[in-house]
Formats: structure tokens, sequence, C-alpha cells
């Protein structure tokens, strides 16, 4: 990696504790996706990346900032990043997916707190990652009691707007969404002093939906027996997708769908056709959190598709672009948001729709539904995901886990036995 020491400086972070992070990562990403055989020439980009995680995007975002710009770092999916945008910002996930930042979110959150929100409130509050100490305003969201009572937390550390995603989709709480939108359109006027015109607004709907068709079209080539891309390589795409600039991870995601496309009309695979395919539902899966997939895919089956927010809740559904005026957008905005399937609504039927779908479109033979430890939502939706996916013969499997190391071998061996019974 370059040397990035003065701008960490410069941004607060604390260097000696940061080391310790940077000498663990290249290790871990070498042995979980560099080790992997046939990987797609695409996949160079998503390894530099991750070899400059901390360098290089921070850079762009430094130099946005020199210009002029602001940065807002978000947690959620139900965040618009087209507002952010049409307002010349940089929206970029923060969401903390290491157990290194774990221990530092713990000195301030009860312990019973999902690692999500541990980490998130831990890579602030220890000073340690470039991307928390860069952006000009956090948004938050109200989707569950953990990261609401967090916002207050690092409130204190930085501007942070709270954007209330409703809990349940009837039409009258599509409209208080969209009254949300409209807060939020003023927020970001007021950091960035840009206004949000129509055909800026426009403009950024169009740039967000050409990622997201990127990664649509990506995750299609995974439906491809044989499997022309390992999950663990797709998620990492994904994960790379919440902070890249929007119209360079469409441009890399759609490179890499093409060399997708050239391996399945060759018949070419990095698993053996008869490879069971998996998918895993569930909690989102933050970088550097790449242990489910890496177990799964070590144990010989494939995961072809993630039902979660670093998978398809992430692009599916697009925004309508035929709106002419901001009320028009907003309300196609609005619509498009909330056909997102977060536990955290009542009822939530239309996830497990979603599942059913899924493993059809991507021919699984069993699916992993994972939630992050103490995440009440997910696990309480479990019972019926279980029940609803063993009512049409869909083998299934519950799992609770966190960021750490130390629940590796039970989950593998747990994990060997599901597959060994689907192979049955
Ligand atoms: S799981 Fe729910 S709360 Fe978490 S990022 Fe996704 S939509 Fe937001
Ligand atoms: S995984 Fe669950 S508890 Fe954790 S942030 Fe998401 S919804 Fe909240």
């Amino acid at each position: 990696m370059a040397d990035y020491r003065q701008m960490w400086s410069d941004l607060g972070m604390d260097l000696e504790k940061h080391d310790l992070l940077c000498e663990v990562l290249p290790d871990a990403f070498g042995g979980v996706f560099l080790s992997q055989q046939k990987r797609p020439e695409g996949m160079d980009f998503y390894d530099f990346v991750v070899s400059e995680i901390h360098g290089v995007r921070p850079a762009e975002l430094i130099e946005h900032q020199k210009q002029g710009g602001k940065v807002f770092g978000t947690f959620c999916v139900y965040v618009p990043d087209e507002v952010v945008f049409a307002a010349g910002g940089i929206a970029a996930g923060l969401c903390g997916g290491s157990q290194f930042w774990v221990s530092g979110g713990e000195k301030v959150l009860p312990v019973n707190t999902c690692p999500l929100i541990k980490a998130s409130v831990g890579a602030r509050l220890d000073k340690t990652c470039p991307f928390f100490q860069i952006a000009d305003m956090y948004v938050g969201e109200t989707t569950c009691d953990g990261k609401k009572k967090a916002w207050e937390i690092l409130s204190h550390e930085v501007p942070l707007h709270v954007i209330d995603v409703p809990q349940m989709k009837r039409a009258k709480d599509i409209a208080a969404f969209e009254s949300e939108i409209f807060d939020f359109i003023k927020v970001v006027e007021e950091v960035t002093g840009n206004k949000i015109t129509a055909e800026k607004l426009a403009e950024a709907i169009k740039l967000i939906n050409n990622k997201r068709k990127a990664l649509q079209r990506l995750y299609n080539a995974r439906k491809a027996s044989p499997l022309p891309i390992s999950g663990k390589d797709a998620l990492l795409v994904t994960q790379i997708a919440f902070y890249d600039d929007p119209g360079r991870c469409a441009q890399m995601a759609n490179r890499l769908a093409e060399e997708l496309e050239q391996r399945i009309s060759k018949g070419e695979g990095v698993f053996p056709q008869d490879a069971l395919r998996i998918m895993i539902s569930g909690t989102p899966m933050a970088i550097p959190n790449w242990k489910m997939h890496h177990i799964v895919e070590s144990a010989g089956a494939a995961v072809v598709v993630e039902e979660s927010c670093t998978g398809t809740r992430y692009f599916e559904n697009l925004v309508d672009e035929s709106g002419q005026t901001l009320d028009e957008q907003v309300r196609a905005l609005a619509e498009r948001y909330m056909k997102t399937n977060c536990a955290c609504f009542t009822p939530n039927p239309g996830r497990i729709d979603d599942i059913i779908r899924l493993a059809g479109e991507y021919q699984v033979d069993g699916i992993i539904d994972v939630n992050l430890q103490f995440c009440n939502l997910y696990s309480t939706e479990s019972y019926l995901v279980k029940q609803a996916l063993a009512e049409r013969g869909l083998p299934v499997m519950h799992i609770e886990t966190d960021y750490s190391e130390q629940d590796y071998e039970q989950l593998r061996t747990r994990i060997e036995a599901f597959l060994e019974m689907l192979r049955k």
C-alpha cells in the first residue's frame, strides 16, 4: 500500500491502533480470496481496492472536500443516495464489518448489541477508520432499536441526521417516507450549499440506477451452471459498491459481468458443475465480514446469491426515471425504497416471497438463513422463514453468529452436516 500516514494523521486517526488493523487485513484477505482458483480477471480491480482500502477512496473523498464538496456517511440501504449525489455530495457506506472494532463499541454500548452496530461505533470512537473520520455528516435511520440509540452517541461526534423509516408499508407509510425524503433534501441542501433541482435529481437517479443495473447483470451471471464466479468474489463486489464512486462501480461491475458472460458461453466455471448451490439470507455482511461465505465455499459448496442488504436488497428494484418534477421524483424514490424488505417491517411477507423467488431463479439446493448475534428482528423472523420454506420443501438452516472466529469450527461442523444432508 502507498504511504497514507500523513493523511491518516491529518484525519486525527489513532495510527498505532490502526497499524494493528493494517497488519491483519492482508493475511485475512489473502487466505480467503487470493487462494481461490480460476478467479475472473475482473477481480483485479477489487483486489486493488482492498489492498488500498484505507487509502485510495479516502484520498478521493478528501480531494472532493478540498474542492468544496461534502461527504455523507450512511449505514443502511434505506438512505436515498440519489439525494446526496444530486446536491454534488458523495454518499459512502460506513457499516463496520470487522471484529477489530467491536471492543471499541462495547466500551459504550451494551455487550448484547449486534456486532454491526458495535463495530460501527467502535470504528469512530477508536479513530481507526478514515471513512468515519472524513464524513461531514452521518445519516442514520430508525430501522432497529440498537441503531436508534447508537445515533444518539455518534451525534456527539459528528453532525447526524436521522431518517425516520416507517415500520409498516401502508399507503400512508409510503407518504410518510416521501415526506422524510423532502426533509432529507433540505438537510443535504443546507450542508452542501447546493440546490437540488429536478434536473440534478434526474441525473442522480440515473447514476444510481446504472449502478444497480450493473450489479443486477453481475448477479444474473450467478444463475448459470457451472458458476462463473465464487460467492466470496461476488460479495466483495457488493461490499465495495457501498462506498466506491457509483459511476466507476457500474463500469467495473459491467466489465466483470461481461467476462462472466463469456465464461458462461464457454461453459467455464469456478466450481464443479455438481457443486451444491447455496443461498445466504439475512443480515448484512459489511466488509471485511466474509466468514459465512468462506466456510460454505471451503466445504465445496457455492454461494450463488445473498438475500441481504449486501446482496439483492441493495440493487433490486430501480427508481422510475420518468418523473419530471421533484414531487414525482421523490414519490418514485419513496416507492422504490419502500419495496425493500428488511425485517424491521411488520408484517414482512415480502421478504419470504423474495427468498422463495430467488431460490427458484438461482436454482438453489439449500438456504442458510444467517443473522448477526443479538439482531432480534432477523432472529425472530427466522421462525417464519423456516416455516414458509419447509412448506415448500426448501431445505434451510438458521445460524446466529458474530464477527469473531470463536464459533468458526462449530459453524464449519454444522454447515458441513447441512451440506451432507443436501447431498443425500
Ligand atoms: S438489514 Fe435492515 S436495517 Fe440493516 S442495512 Fe438492511 S435495511 Fe438497513
Ligand atoms: S443486523 Fe439487526 S440489530 Fe444489527 S443493525 Fe441490522 S437490523 Fe439492527
